[in-house]
C-alpha cells in the first residue's frame, strides 16, 4: 500500500499549501542506514569541526528569517512576529551549543586513589542515531532544542516532524545540509505516526525524545521500554499562575495574557490556570478580562494581530468542546467562549471562572487562548490547587514576600518554578516536567547530557 500524502493547510483560510509524498518504508530503511553509517564518522570529529558547522547553520537561519517565518505562519498560523522571534531563538540556541558544549561534555575526573587507579574520570559519549518525534507549535523551536545538543555531542538525528508542517521539516534537512553538516547527521523522514513504531524498533535506532501529548509520549514510551531504549518525554501542561496580595496586580494581569495567550494560547509551558487570592482577585479579573478582551485576533501575517488561528480543526474543535462543557456546567464565561465566524480555525481570547471539578477544563490542558479563573483563601490553598493536576511542566507565582516564594519554590510539583514572570526556556536553563508532562530534561548541560553514555573509564 502507497503511504499517505503529507499535506500542509493554511489554518488562517483552510486551504491546502502543499502536498508531500510520505517516505515509503525502503526510504526510510536507507535514512537510516546512511544515519548509521555517518555516526561512525561524526561521533570522532572534535567539538571545533561540529561548533563551526552549527554556527554556519545559526548564521544561515538569521539569514532565512523572513523566509522560513512566513513558511510557519502559513503552515501552523502562528504570528508571524512571533515566527521570527523563534527563528531567531533557534539561531542563539544553536550558537549556545556551539559554544558551550565541549565544556559541558568535558571528562570529569574522580581522585584516582579512591578507586585505586593511576587515573579515572566520567567520559561523555555520544550514543548514536536518536529519533526526534516532534509537535507542530514551535515547528523550529522543538527540533532545534533537540537537534543542537544531540549534535554537538556526536549522535545523528532523524526527525519525524508533525504531519502538519512538513514544510518546515523539510527546510530544517536541508538547513543542516547547506550548513555542510555530511549527510545522514540531520534527517527528515516524512511518515505518519504509524510508521514510527518500525523505526523505534531498528537496533540502529538507539534512542528517541518526544514531545507532545499525553497519548503519543504513552505510545513511544511503551516501545521503547519494550526496546530498553533511552527516552526524553516532554509532554503536556495545565500550568497554574498563582496571585498572592503582595503581587503588582496590574502587572501580573499584562503579563498573565501574554503566558496564556502566547503561541496563540498553544504552548505547553502556557499558563492555564490562574489562581488568585481572594484580597486581590476582582482587581486581577477585571484587569486580566479587559487585557484579554482587547486583544487583536485576526491575520496572523500583520503584525498587528495578537491572536492568530489555532492550527487545526479539531484542535479548535476540543477548544469548543471544553468551553461548552464548562458552561453547561454552570461557569461564568466573563469573556470570549465561542468560536470566531468565518474562515480559518479562530477562536476567541475567553476567560472562565467558577469552575468545578466536574469541568474537563477545571485540570485538563486546554491547548487554545482561553484561561480558567481560580479563587483561593491561602497559599496552602493555592499550593494545593496549583499542584492538583496530572501535570507538572511549568508554573508561576506573583509574590515580593520572600517567605512565600521560598514556600511556592519548596512546595509547587513541576519542572519550572518562575516568581514575578511566566516561565519561559532558556538554554541555560534545564527544561521538562514531572509527573505526566514527562521525564528528562532538554536545555543547559542537563539536556545535552540526556543522550550520552556515561562512560566511566579506569586506568591502572
Ligand atoms: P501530538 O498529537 O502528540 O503530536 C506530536 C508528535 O507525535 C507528532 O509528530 C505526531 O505525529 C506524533 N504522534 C502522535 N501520536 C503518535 C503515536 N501514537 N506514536 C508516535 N508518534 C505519534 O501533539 P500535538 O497536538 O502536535 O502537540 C500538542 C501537545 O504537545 C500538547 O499536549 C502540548 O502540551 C505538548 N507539548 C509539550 C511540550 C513540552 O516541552 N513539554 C512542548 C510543546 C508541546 P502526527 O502529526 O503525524 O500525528
Amino acid at each position: 500500500m502507497a503511504p499517505m500524502a503529507i499535506a500542509t493547510q493554511n489554518p488562517t483560510t483552510g486551504e491546502t499549501l502543499t502536498t508531500f509524498e510520505a517516505h515509503t518504508s525502503a526510504q526510510v530503511q536507507d535514512a537510516i542506514a546512511t544515519a548509521h553509517a555517518t555516526f561512525q564518522t561524526w561521533r570522532t570529529t572534535s567539538f571545533a569541526e561540529r561548533a563551526a558547522l552549527m554556527h554556519r547553520a545559526a548564521d544561515l537561519l538569521d539569514e532565512d528569517n523572513e523566509s522560513i517565518a512566513t513558511i510557519m505562519t502559513l503552515e501552523m498560523g502562528k504570528t508571524r512576529k512571533s515566527a521570527r522571534a523563534e527563528a531567531a531563538k533557534c539561531a542563539r540556541g544553536m550558537r549556545w551549543y556551539a559554544d558551550n558544549a565541549e565544556r559541558l561534555l568535558a571528562d570529569e575526573p574522580v581522585d584516582p586513589a579512591a578507586v585505586g587507579a593511576s587515573r579515572a574520570y566520567a567520559r561523555y559519549a555520544p550514543l548514536g542515531v536518536v529519533l526526534a518525534v516532534m509537535p507542530w507549535n514551535f515547528p523550529l523551536w522543538q527540533v532545534v532544542r533537540f537537534a543542537a545538543p544531540a549534535l554537538m555531542a556526536g549522535n545523528v538525528g532523524l526527525l519525524k516532524h508533525a504531519s502538519n508542517v512538513p514544510q518546515c521539516a523539510v527546510y530544517l534537512e536541508d538547513l543542516y545540509r547547506r550548513a555542510g553538516f555530511p549527510q545522514g547527521c540531520f534527517t527528515t523522514l516524512l511518515i505518519g505516526a504509524r510508521e514510527v513504531e518500525s523505526v523505534l524498533r531498528d537496533p540502529r535506532v538507539r534512542a528517541a525524545t518526544l514531545t507532545g501529548s499525553e497519548p503519543a509520549g504513552q505510545s513511544v514510551a511503551a516501545i521503547c521500554g519494550d526496546e530498553i531504549k533511552k527516552t526524553v518525554m516532554e509532554l503536556g501542561g495545565s500550568d497554574p499562575f498563582i496571585v498572592m496580595p503582595s503581587a503588582d496586580v496590574d502587572r501580573a494581569a499584562e503579563v498573565a495574557v501574554t503566558a496564556r495567550c502566547q503561541n496563540n494560547g498553544q504552548s505547553c509551558i502556557a499558563a492555564k490556570r490562574f489562581i488568585v487570592h481572594t484580597d486581590v482577585y476582582d482587581q486581577f479579573a477585571q484587569a486580566f478580562v479587559a487585557r484579554m478582551a482587547g486583544l487583536v485576533v485576526g491575520d496572523p501575517m500583520d503584525d498587528a494581530t495578537d491572536v492568530g488561528p489555532l492550527a487545526t480543526q479539531s484542535g479548535r474543535r476540543d477548544v469548543e468542546v471544553m468551553v461548552e462543557d464548562a458552561r453547561a456546567k454552570g461557569a461564568s464565561i466573563l469573556c470570549g467562549g465561542r468560536a470566531v465566524d468565518g474562515p480559518g480555525w479562530f477562536y476567541e481570547p475567553t476567560v472562565v471562572a467558577d469552575m468545578t471539578p466536574d469541568m474537563a477544563m477545571y485540570a485538563e490542558e486546554v491547548f487554545g487562548p482561553v484561561a480558567g479563573l481560580y479563587r483561593v483563601d491561602s497559599i496552602d490553598e493555592a499550593i494545593s490547587l496549583g499542584n492538583g493536576t496530572n501535570y507538572g511542566l511549568g508554573s508561576n507565582a506573583w509574590t515580593t514576600d520572600p517567605d512565600e516564594q521560598s514556600r511556592f519554590i519548596r512546595d509547587l510539583d513541576a519542572g519550572v518554578v518562575t516568581i514575578n514572570g511566566m516561565t519561559i526556556s532558556y538554554n541555560d536553563l534545564p527544561f521538562g516536567g514531572t509527573k505526566r508532562s514527562g521525564y528528562g530534561r532538554e536545555l543547559s548541560g542537563h539536556g545535552i547530557r540526556e543522550f550520552t553514555n556515561i562512560k566511566a573509564v579506569w586506568i591502572g
